[in-house]
């Protein structure tokens, strides 16, 4: 078997990721306060399909650390920025436990939409902070700019259909 190139030395080093406790406990934070304010979820999957829904996931170098190294193999081929790569067939996430803070706070609920904006600026200023203290670049991009920019670092299926 193919076991195809080694590593290269910045991406094991990306692995070690010596963020991951603090954004870990940060998450779980997120995850508490959302909890308290609970925005219905209906699992749609519209928040993965951005197209389809007109909206741009945005990350972080550090929470995209953190996402590499916590997610399984994608299950969707890498396509132009249309669809999450780690939404599967019944439009559900299966990188949930690494899944960066904008899929977290992002929920259809018309009864959330006033609250989520400060919500996310909260978080992402507690983000930047970490980001700080840990001397990370900051980089917060499209996802898809990310998937392009580190694809060697990801064993993405082919494309559809193949
Ligand atoms: S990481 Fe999960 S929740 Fe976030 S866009 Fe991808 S499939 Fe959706």
């Amino acid at each position: 078997m193919n076991a195809g190139p080694e590593p290269t030395p910045s991406s094991l080093a990306r692995r070690e990721v010596p963020h991951r406790e603090e954004l870990r406990e940060l998450y779980a934070v997120l995850d508490a306060e959302l909890a308290r304010l609970g925005p219905v979820c209906l699992a749609s999957g519209r928040c993965c399909r951005f197209r389809e829904h007109g909206h741009t996931l945005f990350v972080s170098e550090p929470e995209m650390d953190y996402f590499l190294a916590e997610a399984p193999a994608p299950s969707r081929a890498f396509d132009d920025g249309a669809t999450c790569p780690w939404q599967d067939e019944l439009g559900r996430c299966t990188a949930r436990d690494g899944r960066p803070l904008g899929c977290r706070i992002y929920h259809c609920d018309p009864a959330f939409q006033d609250v989520a904006p400060a919500l996310s600026e909260h978080f992402i200023g507690r983000l930047k902070a970490l980001a700080t203290r840990h001397g990370l670049p900051w980089n917060y991009a499209p996802l898809h700019r990310h998937l392009s920019q580190r694809c060697q670092e990801i064993d993405f299926p082919g494309p559809a259909g193949q």
